[in-house]
């Protein structure tokens, strides 16, 4: 399996100081290999829309079909709110996928996860909160010491540096704790608006839209948004779904780029929202090559969390070193 590196939450490390609801059961709520399965079922539609020449699929004629009326705005929120709706029923587990036991253990981890993939942060977590279990451990690290344990993360130097700055602020005006707002978050070092959504939104349940690659390229395909800015896409995409999905269906989307949607090769023809989404076929359309692009449990392969929540139906990852 391919480590696809993450950018779904930390910032750059370079930048100074970052429910189910009703609708189509397409695929199983429990089993990733069933959810494949129906994925296969599903490639008939696109297909289908592929031969007539009118687009993607039924549900998503108008939304970008050859020929087809510009859809409206009414007919893409819908559109969207589905979708969303779908990717509920496809991954009901969907969950943050940095292992933490606490908001400051979150907090470090999405540091971490810049420009690597949460399974590498997963597996080198485990040392850094043995030897700097809070933000006072932290802020007093030997830097050598530190930027060490965490080498196996890229860039450790900068990293190390966030990591201790932002906890000596933490320890000098936050009483050593995270806070829960996202003014005092982003007033941290190395902490940007994505990392403190996703803090904000997993730590605190406050709803967040975690903008990262994944979502902002899935949401341009999807005809949700144009716009590239991480910050435009996080207005617009606020403005389609009510703020109490904003959590969970950045995570669904997230879920979907990592595991389906593909940045090089989405694999179209085992998608299960194949029938709503204007841009099937910009991937592999045949349903067998298309199942063997499949990641994480949806490929039957271990998932990146080494702790991963109890309804997750894969693997968990294993440790650093692990045969
Ligand atoms: S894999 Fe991506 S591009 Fe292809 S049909 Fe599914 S959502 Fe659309």
């Amino acid at each position: 399996m391919s480590a696809e590196p993450n950018s779904a939450v930390g910032e750059q490390p370079s930048a100074k100081p970052k429910k189910a609801t009703k609708g189509s059961t397409r695929t199983s709520a429990k089993s990733p290999v069933k959810g494949a399965g129906a994925a296969k079922g599903s490639a008939k539609e696109p297909a289908q829309g592929k031969e007539t020449s009118k687009g993607p699929a039924a549900g998503a004629k108008g939304a970008g079909g050859a020929g087809a009326k510009p859809e409206s705005r009414l007919a893409m929120v819908r559109r969207a709110r589905r979708m969303n709706r779908e990717l509920a029923e496809v991954y009901p587990y969907a969950h943050p996928e940095l292992d933490f036991r606490n908001p400051f253990e979150l907090l470090v981890a999405t540091v971490l996860s810049a420009q690597t993939t949460d399974l590498r942060v997963n597996q080198t977590t485990p040392a850094v909160f043995a030897k700097y279990p809070t933000p006072e451990d932290m802020a007093a690290a030997v830097p050598e010491e530190l930027e060490e344990i965490i080498r196996p993360t890229g860039f450790f130097r900068a990293k190390a540096k966030s990591l201790i700055g932002l906890s000596t602020a933490l320890r000098d005006r936050f009483d050593g704790e995270v806070p829960g707002r996202l003014a005092d978050l982003v007033s941290l070092p190395g902490v940007g608006r994505k990392t403190a959504n996703v803090v904000l939104g997993n730590a605190f349940d406050v709803p967040g839209l975690t903008v990262d690659t994944h979502f902002g390229r899935l949401v341009r395909r999807w005809k949700w948004t144009e716009q590239e800015d991480p910050e435009k896409v996080e207005a617009e995409i606020a403005a389609i779904f009510p703020k109490s999905e904003w959590t969970m269906l950045s995570h669904r989307v997230i879920f979907h780029g990592r595991r389906i949607c593909h940045s090089r090769k989405p694999a179209c023809g085992a998608c299960p929202i194949a029938h709503l989404c204007p841009s099937y076929g910009e991937g592999e359309t045949d349903p067998e090559k298309a199942r063997k692009l499949l990641k994480y449990e949806m490929g039957g392969y271990p998932g990146q969390r080494l702790n991963p929540p109890p309804d997750y139906p894969g693997k968990a990852a294993a440790p650093m070193g692990a045969v």
